[in-house]
């Protein structure tokens, strides 16, 4: 049993090795992912419950990796956020996105915002609000035409500047939304201060929305005490029709998930229809 137990050990003591290696080697992969190109952004799109008009999208990195393929952001996303890499990758996806934003708005076409994920980290490092500036600048991009969403876990770091900040991005005219609502910590008193356009319901509590009495009462409660503080509300993961109907029913405003599509890359987007309302 004791031998056992040491090989055991042994074991499991080489996997942890070899994932500490593993994240060493795709951090610095990660290092030239940038100037060898091989970073992308997919767009997911959002739909207006209402009326099943497409009115926006969020922007999510893709790493296409020379031999590993694509690789999901849940594998290095924590990587380039350890390493600080995260702040000019996060630079990188700002430039990006704010250029195919400027595509898809303008003369004649109806706004269509594209969602801009953010880490924490790079509110803390360098000066968030004027690279964006820049960015809009460099890009001619309209602030109206992004948005940026943060994790409510940043709002808790009372250290740093990140309610100055986020005044600073709304008086330009960029929208605030808290991403993954519903599991973090923000007590409501404490999110009411800040400066926020709109909420996104965790994709844990919509799964169950149609099928567990007290995932539905919570989305209700959700939905509720969002429009009481003024913000929109975007249910994020709707799989089914069911969970649409159910969400549309009680006044959450926009969807986004696998009902209507994936990420996909921008000129795939592209073709996508502008309203999904069959009929
Ligand atoms: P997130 O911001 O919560 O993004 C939503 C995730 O849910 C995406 O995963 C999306 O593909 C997935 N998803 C969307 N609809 C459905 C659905 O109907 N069902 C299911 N099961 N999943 C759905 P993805 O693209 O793998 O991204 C994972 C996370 O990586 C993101 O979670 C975000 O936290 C982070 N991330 C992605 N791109 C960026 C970025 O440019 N910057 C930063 N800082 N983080 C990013
Ligand atoms: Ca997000
Ligand atoms: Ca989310
Ligand atoms: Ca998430």
């Amino acid at each position: 049993a004791k031998r056992s137990g040491r090989n055991k050990f042994c074991f499991y003591s080489r996997q942890l090795t070899e994932s500490a290696n593993e994240r060493l080697m795709l951090e610095s992969e990660l290092r030239r992912a940038i100037e060898r190109k091989e970073l992308e952004l997919y767009y997911q799109p959002k739909v207006r419950l209402e009326d099943g008009a497409l009115i926006g999208s969020e922007a999510l990195l893709r790493w296409k990796h020379r031999q590993r393929g694509v690789v999901s952001p849940d594998k290095f996303i924590g990587i380039a956020e350890d390493s600080g890499l995260i702040v000019e990758i996060g630079e990188w996806v700002l430039h990006e996105a704010c250029r195919v934003a400027c595509a898809w708005n303008g003369a004649g076409k109806p706004l269509h915002k594209v969602a801009i994920n953010l880490s924490a980290r790079q509110f803390q490092t360098g000066d968030l609000v004027r690279t964006l500036r820049g960015v809009l600048e460099a890009t001619g991009c309209y602030p109206e035409w992004i948005e940026l969403e943060i994790t409510e876990s940043l709002l808790l770091d009372e250290e740093s500047e990140v309610l100055e900040m986020l005044k600073a991005f709304r008086s330009l005219g960029i929208s605030i939304a808290i991403d993954d609502f519903g599991t973090g910590y923000s007590a409501l008193s404490y999110l009411a201060r800040f400066p926020i356009d709109t909420l996104k319901i965790d994709q844990s509590f919509i799964r169950n929305v149609t099928t567990d009495r007290y995932s539905a009462e919570l989305v209700k409660a959700i939905v509720t005490i969002a429009h009481c503080l003024e913000y929109q509300v975007v249910a994020e993961g709707v799989e089914t029709e069911e969970q649409a109907a159910f969400l549309k029913t009680h006044g959450c405003e926009i969807a986004q998930g696998y009902l209507y599509g994936r990420p996909m890359p921008q000129q795939e987007f592209e073709c996508l229809p502008l309203s999904f309302n069959e009929t």
